[in-house]
């Protein structure tokens, strides 16, 4: 019977555990779980504090999941050292578990920014995990200011998860324009003003300088006063574990298109992991929930011995705040065709007879489908290219893809 350990137990864990079943329904399944909940869904924090959804309700798989596929979990355990020689990982318990096969799914750990005074800031929070969500929540109060550090997606989330719950937010960030990693100028302008009709401050291309009791000074000599402060300048993905144990990391682990890393018998996935962008050819670390799963689940079934790729990963994000819809995915490369309406924005990147990458603020209904024409490579002369690229359905693809898309008469 094979023994395997996975590290982390997030949605990268989930999908090696069903990848795993899905081949072998004997081996002896270990999940090393630093946070001491039943696996839920990261991206639902926000709506916790918000009050639309609650702890059972964020359960990114049932209660009895690791029962049903006869997984152990160590709850409240850290993997402290991995052992690739001897097939070890040793907790910081001190406890020593040996493995056939091994998973790293360990995410990231968000960055704290060193900022002169920072250390004695009260009520001073990440915005990562239900722990922090719910800490946040106990510092909160209708007539709190507060201000949060870094305007990309987890500091925005956080933004719109408390709007309700608190008297002021100011959100800085030293980019010149919020989301910089996904928008660009035009559209992140659409979505800050946005944000700001809600109340929402912002203060760009500057940022905290250094704290003096609740004020931070900011570079541009401004100060703002605050009770509490949320971190969200980024994340560092947690590849210490394999980096230690002499296995190659970038910005996370790398690993091939069967999620395996440098080091025998080690397979990486979700957010500590860097793969590779079909969109760009480059290796990545793109932290997004469905591709956490889909490399989870690549790393299970080659765990166990199937034969898994994952050659079609890149970068998406589909957010919406407060009504405002944003979709995002590949690479923002070649011609652009543009179109602006009362609605939003829309940006779509062809090169090569294929299409790149967009960015859609506002109606991002059916977007779906140039996802699908970037994952599946799809030559754009195969198809009505004009007409889709100003409505996306499905009309003006071929009857034989429509067929093979679809199935049936269409
Ligand atoms: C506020 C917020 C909003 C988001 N919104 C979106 C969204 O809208 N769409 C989207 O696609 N993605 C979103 N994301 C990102 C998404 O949540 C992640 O991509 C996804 O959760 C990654 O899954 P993972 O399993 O790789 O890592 P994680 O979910 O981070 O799980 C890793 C787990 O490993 C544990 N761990 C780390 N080190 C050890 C160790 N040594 N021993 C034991 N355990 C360890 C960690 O404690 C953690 O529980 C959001 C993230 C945040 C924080």
């Amino acid at each position: 019977m094979k023994n395997y350990v996975i590290i982390g137990n997030g949605a990268a864990a989930v999908g090696a555990i069903e990848g795993i079943r899905s081949v072998d329904s004997e081996g002896r399944i270990t999940v090393i779980s630093a946070e001491n909940h039943h696996v839920y869904s990261r991206p639902l924090i926000s709506y916790l504090l918000e009050g639309r959804t609650d702890e059972k309700r964020m359960l990114y798989r049932p209660e009895d999941f690791y029962e049903k596929n006869r997984a152990e979990v160590l709850f409240g355990e850290k993997a402290a050292k991995l052992d690739p020689k001897a097939k070890k990982v040793t907790l910081e318990s001190g406890r020593a578990l040996s493995y056939d096969s091994l998973c790293v799914a360990t995410g990231s750990t968000p960055f704290v920014p060193p900022i002169d005074g920072l250390e004695s800031v009260k009520n001073r929070h990440s915005f990562m995990t239900l722990d922090d969500a719910e800490a946040l929540e106990r510092d909160l109060d209708p007539e709190a200011s507060v201000l949060i550090i870094g305007a990309g997606l987890i500091g925005l989330k956080c933004a719109e998860g408390i709007l309700s719950r608190c008297k002021k937010i100011t959100v800085c960030d030293l980019a010149p324009r919020v989301l910089s990693s996904i928008l660009d100028g035009d559209c992140a302008a659409l979505m800050q003003a946005h944000l700001e009709g809600l109340g929402i401050e912002f203060l760009l291309g500057d940022t905290v300088e250094k704290f003096s009791g609740k004020t931070a000074v900011m570079k541009s000599g401004k100060e703002v006063s605050f009770d509490v402060l949320v971190t969200a300048v980024g994340v560092r993905a947690n590849v210490s574990l394999v980096k230690d144990a002499g296995g190659e990391v970038g910005r996370g682990i790398l690993a091939d298109s069967k999620m395996k890393t440098s080091l025998d018998d080690v397979y990486a996935a979700g957010d500590c992991a860097e793969i590779t962008d079909m969109t760009s050819g480059e290796k990545k670390v793109m932290a997004i929930m469905p591709l956490a799963y889909i490399g989870g689940h690549c790393a299970g079934v080659n765990m166990a011995g199937g034969d898994e790729s994952l050659e079609n990963a890149l970068p998406m994000n589909s957010i919406g705040f407060a009504g405002l819809h944003c979709m995002t995915a590949g690479s923002y490369v070649g011609e652009c065709f543009e179109e602006k309406t009362e609605r939003g924005i829309k940006r779509l990147y062809t090169k090569d007879n294929l299409l790149k990458g967009f960015i859609i603020i506002g109606d991002v209904d059916r977007a779906g489908i140039y996802t699908s024409l970037i994952r599946n490579k799809t030559p754009l002369d195969s198809l009505d290219f004009e007409i889709l690229k100003k409505s996306p359905s499905l009309a003006p693809f071929g009857k034989a893809y429509r067929l093979e898309k679809l199935g049936g008469e269409v």
